[in-house]
């Protein structure tokens, strides 16, 4: 029987969002024995509730209140008011995401000594190595039933993953495969086997891929120690005369303000709202934010080095069968300079319907050279690119001067502009991905630009040092012992590999940790 905490109850601990870092951490609370609250701006859609239609899925799930941009990026042109494709509903994001799941590689922890010093971008080591997070990589995937690991078969390739397959193996990659993929390729934890839908991004109606709203919120529930209050969103966090964090304020489902009481807070609103919420609890005593004596609360705003390249075919593929990201090349995920920039990218198989298809394949655009592309449909296949993108201070979310929400708290804006770094490598990836599919016959190839971001990073980022970052290792703010942050925020730097399972790893690192501090009674 799930929880229900009276709002003066100043023992629970307060936890802001309920993806994957939200929602990990929450159970994982739970799960241990401590009684906690989580705070979910977005209302609570079950599986039975998922529509398989791109735009009406995308009017269901995700995050549409207005956000501003700025910045030479060209989703600021594009989509001036959504910088990033994130959910706003009890499991976060991974409702919609895709369920690609790669561990980080070792030099991705400590790229500023790997590296070196690479003008422009503000590159810092973490103060945590692969070695620390192994255990904690072994225990999520685990969790998560993700494929390849602890014995789970890969999923079948789908023609999307064939075509990729071909083509990448002709050009001499090897690391080529289905993916480590959180979504069952049998039944496992009470959830059933993929079906091959293909309808990942829209929530999966079988429940095979794994989200927070499913595979783990209720088992934190059924210890009756875990309340997911939906449709509750957090405006503030109040702090007494020492600084210590005494609660929240927040807008419950009838637009009424409620003031819960905490024992600590973490934040976990992804790393647009997470600096958002953070500058707008700004007090006397902290007046440029919460936890922000770095001034770095908000800054190095990373969302990967992406684009897509879609190629037409003289046979059908139908690359909407089956897993929306039904394969990898992870070949180019190596850190080698020679190429013309550090760090490294892959490729993911990728798919998206006709509707999104015409509004992403090149925004805008009209004319027989789109339109001809459209009428391929059936003919094309898919990838997107993802790699690892530079940190720049200038790259920052910033509370608007003016414009405001539904509740008065300030839209925040997002400004970026890529580093000549990730120029660099996404023009490689274009290159490379075309030859893929040119090296199995396409007959015209897309390379596509980067749509709003999915995978948004490193703007309360970890560091040894207070000076340079927001959080320590274990994702607690330096300035305040009893807040802390649990999502993809606290990356110090974003590798070239999707973030979630790591996301989910140091939650679940996080919650042994507080678990400690409580038993000390350091909080
Ligand atoms: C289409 C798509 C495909 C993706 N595919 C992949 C993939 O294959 N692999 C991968 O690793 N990642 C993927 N991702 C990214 C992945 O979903 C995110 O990295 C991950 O969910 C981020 O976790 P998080 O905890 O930081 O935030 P989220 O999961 O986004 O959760 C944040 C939650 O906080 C809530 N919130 C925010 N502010 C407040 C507030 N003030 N008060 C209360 N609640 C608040 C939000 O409503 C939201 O529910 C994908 C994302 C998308 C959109
Ligand atoms: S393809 Fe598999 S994981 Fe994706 S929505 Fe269908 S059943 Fe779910």
């Amino acid at each position: 029987m799930a929880a229900q905490f009276q709002l003066t109850d100043e023992s629970v601990v307060v936890i802001i969002g309920s993806g994957a870092g939200g929602g990990t951490l929450g159970t994982e609370l739970a799960l241990k024995g401590i009684r906690t609250v989580i705070l979910e701006a977005g209302g609570r859609h079950e599986i039975e509730d998922f529509v398989n239609d791109e735009w009406a899925s995308f009017a269901q799930l995700a995050w549409k209140d207005m956000r501003t941009t700025s910045g030479d990026w060209r989703v600021a042109k594009d989509f001036a008011n959504l910088p990033a494709w994130i959910v706003k509903a009890v499991g976060g994001s991974t409702t919609h995401w895709a369920g690609a799941s790669l561990r980080f590689q070792e030099h991705e922890f400590k790229t500023r000594s790997v590296y070196g010093d690479v003008k422009g971008a503000n590159l810092l080591d973490w103060p945590i190595s692969l070695k620390d997070l192994e255990p904690y990589y072994e225990r999520a995937e685990d969790r998560m039933g993700v494929t390849r690991t602890n014995g789970i078969p890969g999923l079948p390739g789908n023609n999307n993953y064939k075509v990729l397959e071909a083509g990448a193996k002709k050009l001499g990659y090897r690391e080529v495969h289905t993916g480590r993929m959180a979504i069952n390729s049998q039944e496992r934890d009470g959830r059933p086997g993929c079906q091959q839908t293909g309808f990942c991004f829209q929530g999966c109606k079988f429940g095979a891929k794994w989200s927070t709203l499913y595979a783990e919120i209720p088992k934190g529930e059924d210890t009756g120690n875990l309340e997911v209050r939906p449709n509750s969103q957090v405006l503030r966090i109040e702090h007494d005369p020492s600084g210590k964090v005494t609660g929240v304020v927040y807008a419950d489902k009838d637009g009424n303000l409620q003031r819960q009481k905490a024992r600590m807070v973490a934040v976990a609103g992804n790393a647009i709202e997470s600096p958002r919420l953070l500058l707008n609890s700004a007090s006397a005593k902290f007046p440029d934010g919460l936890a922000n004596s770095s001034g770095q609360v908000g800054r190095n705003y990373m969302r990967h080095m992406t684009g897509s390249v879609y190629a037409v075919f003289e046979k059908p593929v139908r690359m909407w069968r089956g897993t929306t990201m039904a394969g990898v090349v992870q070949d180019e995920a190596k850190h080698e300079p020679s190429r013309g920039f550090v760090g490294g990218y892959e490729f993911e198989t990728l798919s998206l319907g006709i509707p999104f298809m015409a509004a992403f394949l090149d925004p805008g655009a009209w004319g027989r050279e789109f339109t001809t592309a459209l009428d391929a449909y059936e003919n094309m296949a898919g990838m997107w690119i993802v790699g690892e993108d530079m940190p720049q201070e200038s790259n920052r979310i910033t509370l608007h001067p003016s414009l405001k929400d539904e509740f008065g708290m300030p839209v925040p804006n997002v400004h970026f502009s890529d580093h000549p770094n990730d120029v660099a490598m996404r023009n490689h990836a274009y290159k490379q991905g075309m030859a893929i599919y040119h090296a199995v016959d396409a007959t015209r190839t897309f390379p596509t630009t980067p749509y709003p971001s999915t995978h948004n990073l490193g703007t309360n980022r970890m560091s040894e040092n207070p000076r340079d970052g927001v959080v320590n290792k274990w994702g607690q703010t330096h300035d305040i012992p009893n807040l802390f942050i649990s999502d993809g925020s606290q990356f110090t730097t974003g590798g070239a590999e999707n973030p979630t399972l790591t996301i989910v790893a140091l939650a679940i690192r996080q919650a042994e940790y507080i678990e400690q501090q409580m038993n000390q009674r350091t909080f």
